[in-house]
């Protein structure tokens, strides 16, 4: 089974996302640039969230839909979902870390105002 989907891009144009079930394994392909030189990119990983609102074609969402639901099998989704995983992690981490880096440079800020306790001979 293959299922060509279009998703929105950045420009007016769209990107071709490509399922490829076949073998017991599924190729998700997409032309993007990103796609090109085999990084994830921002086209496949909402369709594998089953964001609808990459969809160029809006009468796509049901092709979207039986792509999720091949996607759940046993099998596909240990991996994907892995993979998925670890990223929000990361993603989660980076958030947390960026928190602290916006605090602390907001507290040296006011204590550069307010005065820092020097030693004073
Ligand atoms: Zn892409």
């Amino acid at each position: 089974m293959k299922i060509i989907l279009k998703s929105k891009s950045s420009h007016s144009h769209y990107y071709n996302v490509t399922f490829d079930f076949s073998d017991g394994k599924v190729r998700i392909l997409c032309d993007c640039p990103h796609g090109d030189w085999k990084r994830v990119c921002r086209h496949r990983l909402a369709m594998i969230n089953g964001d609808k609102s990459i969809l160029f074609d809006k009468k796509q969402a049901d092709q979207l839909d039986a792509v999720l639901k091949a996607l759940r099998q046993p099998g596909f989704d240990g991996e994907l979902i892995s993979y998925y995983k670890r990223l929000q992690l990361i993603e989660k981490q980076k958030s947390k870390r960026d928190d602290l880096v916006r605090q602390v440079n907001y507290d040296f800020g006011q204590k550069l105002n307010e005065g820092i306790s020097v030693a004073v001979n």
